[in-house]
């Protein structure tokens, strides 16, 4: 467990930074094995999070709202979604998953599969 809380808050935004940005880059019509691959990373992210009070209560929220993988649309409103459930339980504000579209840009190319 991190001890001081600005360390444990810049670790949370690096983390939900990188979290929405894959999000974002993931395909629109994944593989099986691409959608395996993203559920398999959320459970290990969970499980591996450096703060370990932050992993323990995302695992209760992943019970709840299991990792949605069949599309990069339904992959990034689920992580919009169990952000806010993290959101709410710290009372922040709640962010409109609406406008997840085109908020994570991680100034990669277009072509999904050379520029990544
Ligand atoms: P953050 O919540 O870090 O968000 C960063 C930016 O993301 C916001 O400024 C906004 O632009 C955008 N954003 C906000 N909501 C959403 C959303 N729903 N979808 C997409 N983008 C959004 N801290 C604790 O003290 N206790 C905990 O139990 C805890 N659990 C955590 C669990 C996980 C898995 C993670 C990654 C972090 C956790 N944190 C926890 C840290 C906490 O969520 C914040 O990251 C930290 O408090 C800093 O908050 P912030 O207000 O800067 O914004």
């Amino acid at each position: 467990k991190l001890g001081n809380e600005t360390a444990k808050a810049e670790l949370g935004r690096a983390s939900w930074k990188l979290f929405h940005t894959i999000m974002a880059r993931f395909p629109d019509k994944p593989s099986a094995d691409e959608s395996a691959a993203l559920r398999d990373y959320v459970y290990l992210f969970q499980r591996l999070y450096p703060c370990g009070e932050c992993a323990e209560h995302f695992g209760k929220i992943l019970g709840e709202f299991p990792p949605q993988t069949s599309s990069r649309s339904s992959a990034a409103v689920w992580a919009c979604h169990v952000h806010n459930e993290v959101n709410k339980s710290l009372k922040k504000e709640i962010f409109d998953c609406a406008n997840i579209g085109d908020f994570y840009d991680c100034g990669c190319a277009d072509d999904e599969h050379d520029d990544k």
